[in-house]
């Protein structure tokens, strides 16, 4: 696996491996990576004769500075899994490398009501600053084929959008990998390793709570489904944001099921200042 932390050196090689007509596939990431970050890996390898995995702290995206100053960085663990799981090429630049002062600031991103609910709504600026770095690394890297979680339902639509607005949707393909889970259900996170001992047993209620929700929906129960699965999370000890049943193509709320529409649902929930996100799609 080659290491590359400049940008012009990545350039350099991509630009001679694309001239032999190599496909690229992309996975950006933030690092302290676990076996979901190595899923999309494994997606990428499975369709590209080149894989390219990016570790970069976006300070851009963060809304809150503790929680930027507190993200987990474990990069020699890092290019350990990434080596042994076949990556050829980790770039893991410095923020003046993603953004010089050369560079022109990018005008905002109509993101439209997306950006407005859920994530968008309890950390805001935060989807302008992921578009601003997914796009800066698509342009640099200019891959066929880029890798998203699940995970982070609502980002996915969001580039989703970003590759709309950029049109880059010509010409890179958004592969979306399925959420990969701890044995107890807990959703892979890397905000996981900040969880203490015993919050560590309590954050799996996150994903119970989802499980629950999907088991016993039924027309016209969403809203008591909703109330129930609060008080659960709750009695664990969690400081939810939002919990929600919505519209799994829009992100719009869903009060009353028709029985046709495609549903998800979203949860944001803190256990001592360790903020989890999860999603399940129901139906
Ligand atoms: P992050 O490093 O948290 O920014 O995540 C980088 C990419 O890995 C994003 O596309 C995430 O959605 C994805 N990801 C994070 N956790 C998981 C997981 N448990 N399963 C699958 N993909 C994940």
């Amino acid at each position: 696996m080659l290491l590359i932390k400049k940008v012009d050196d990545l350039l350099n090689i991509i630009g001679k491996k694309r001239k032999a007509g190599l496909s690229i596939g992309l996975i950006p990431t933030m690092g302290a990576l676990h076996a979901g970050h190595i899923s999309l890996l494994e997606a990428a390898k499975g369709s590209n004769s080149l894989t390219v995995c990016s570790i970069f702290v976006n300070p851009t995206q963060f809304n809150n500075q503790k929680d930027f100053e507190n993200y987990p960085v474990t990069i020699e663990k890092d290019v350990y899994l990434l080596e042994n799981a076949g990556c050829d090429i980790l770039f893991f630049p410095s923020p003046d490398e993603i953004y010089p002062h050369t560079m022109q600031k990018p005008g905002l991103y109509e993101l439209g009501f997306l950006e407005t609910i859920l994530e968008g709504r309890f950390r805001p600026g935060h989807f302008q600053g992921v578009c601003q770095v997914v796009h800066r690394l698509l342009e640099i890297i200019r891959p066929d084929n880029l890798y998203l979680g699940q995970k982070d339902y609502q980002q996915v639509l969001i580039i989703k959008k970003l590759l709309s607005l950029t049109g880059l949707n010509e010409s890179v393909k958004l592969t979306i990998c399925p959420t990969v889970r701890e044995p107890d259900g807990l959703a892979m996170s890397s905000r996981n390793l900040r969880l203490s001992e015993e919050d560590r047993k309590k954050a799996a209620a996150i994903a119970q709570a989802l499980y629950n929700i999907k088991k016993n929906l039924k027309n016209g129960n969403a809203e008591l489904l909703i109330a129930e699965a609060k008080d659960f999370l709750a009695m664990q000890g969690f400081k939810t944001d939002y919990i929600e049943i919505a519209d799994a193509r829009t992100l719009e709320p869903v009060k009353n099921w028709d029985g046709s529409q495609k549903l998800i649902a979203v949860v944001a929930a803190a256990l001592n200042d360790v903020r989890l996100i999860d999603n399940l799609l129901l139906n």
